[in-house]
């Protein structure tokens, strides 16, 4: 097939719920991608945050193959080893206690949520239920998870919403203060905003959210489907904020491109949801789970350390550019916000047109989150031809 055949068959069949740039994707190797006519593009994006360890990498196919010969299912009424492994590996390097597998970010989160709700019920019985989430924020797609996103453009048109989600502004500890009510179970944050715009949360709000829900019961639940594996040049974020929450989602990076997520919780509500309280088909998979391990040894040690140098490094660069149109750079690890005055999705469309793969966020921010292995040759080939896109936008 070529490129506009490809498209076409989607926009016949596929519902049309994505406004998606022309481009068809053929192959990649690296942060390098291909469409049928062998046009090339360089991935800032890894999806959305999703293929860290890039594309075609070797390591990673390999493991995925493997394990899909052995065994690529069975249900959850059985063991397996790699997710037993991935939960093992998952602890030893968070301090987490405990770890529930899912298939995606939402899930994820509304796992957490479960457990927080299920958590003050064991303990304070019923009215203690709200969840606090902040303004701006982004928690997913599911009805509940919908009504857990700060921000008002979501809920629209599924009503009605699951009840008991409050929002607070972000690095307002006042506002926050009085938030956490009597009636109040969980606080719900990612420690850098990234649908939103980019935006990594003030220390001290952060530390005053983990003091404040410590002295209340509340359970600190750190979304880090965006954040975590690796993305900000830690594993997770919450250990660059010298922070323990007490559950931590993850998705999009952990299995590096297949469908996977789950949340850890730490010592004091680690056995919260027992057998038949929560539950998952495709939860664990060990195909999912094989590809997990293979991209946590990938990002271990120097590899991770790389991620901060690099990511410090895209900043600087773009800086350096003197974009009229730029008004901030900020981000931690590989994941960077450009605040720019043209139309963020003006500036995308132009960066696909010249083959380079951007995202946007918020509503004016054009969000990088490039594979987490990108070489210093593809960053540079990016970079040149975001200069030259950003200083004619
Ligand atoms: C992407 C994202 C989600 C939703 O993940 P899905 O896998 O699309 O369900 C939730 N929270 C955050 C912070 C995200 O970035």
């Amino acid at each position: 097939m070529n490129n506009s055949e490809v498209i076409r068959l989607t926009d016949e069949n596929i519902m049309q719920t994505y406004s998606r740039f022309p481009v068809a994707v053929k192959e990649g190797k690296g942060a390098t991608l291909w469409d049928f006519e062998g046009n090339k593009y360089i991935d800032f994006t890894s999806g959305i945050g999703v293929c860290s360890v890039g594309y075609g990498n070797e390591k990673w196919a390999e493991a995925v193959y493997r394990q899909a010969l052995k065994l690529q299912h069975v249900s959850n009424l059985y063991y397996t080893e790699p997710a037993a492994q991935l939960a093992k590996q998952l602890k030893e390097r968070t301090g987490m206690s405990r770890v529930f597998f899912s298939n995606s970010g939402a899930e994820a989160n509304e796992g957490a949520i479960k457990l927080a709700r299920k958590y003050s019920y064991d303990r304070y019985g019923e009215g203690r239920s709200a969840v606090v989430t902040l303004v701006q924020s982004f928690h997913g797609r599911t009805v509940t998870t919908l009504a857990a996103t700060g921000q008002d453009v979501f809920h629209n048109y599924f009503f009605p919403f699951t009840e008991g989600f409050r929002y607070t502004p972000a690095n307002d500890i006042e506002a926050l203060d009085k938030a956490l009510g009597r009636d109040v179970c969980a606080l719900m944050i990612e420690l850098i905003q990234g649908e939103g715009g980019v935006l990594p949360l003030d220390r001290e709000f952060v530390e005053a959210a983990a003091r404040l829900c410590a002295e209340r019961d509340i359970l600190l639940i750190t979304d880090e489907v965006q954040t975590g594996v690796g993305r900000t040049g830690t594993l997770f974020c919450f250990m660059q904020y010298g922070i323990k929450p007490d559950v931590c989602s993850f998705a999009k990076g952990i299995a590096g491109g297949l469908p996977f997520g789950g949340f850890m919780a730490g010592e004091k509500c680690a056995d919260v949801l027992g057998a038949g309280t929560h539950a998952s088909t495709f939860g664990g998979n060990p195909v999912c789970a094989a590809a997990a391990l293979t991209v946590l040894d990938i990002l271990s040690g120097e590899e991770l350390e790389k991620v901060k140098e690099k990511g410090a490094y895209l900043r600087k660069r773009i800086a350096e550019m003197n974009a009229g149109c730029v008004t901030a750079v900020r981000g931690m690890g590989m994941m960077t916000g450009i605040g720019v005055k043209t139309p963020h999705k003006e500036i995308a469309s132009k960066c696909v047109e010249n083959g380079l793969l951007v995202l946007t966020a918020g509503k004016d921010t054009v969000r990088l989150l490039p594979p987490l292995t990108i070489s210093y040759e593809e960053l540079d080939e990016g970079l040149g031809i975001l200069r030259d896109v950003l200083k004619k936008a």
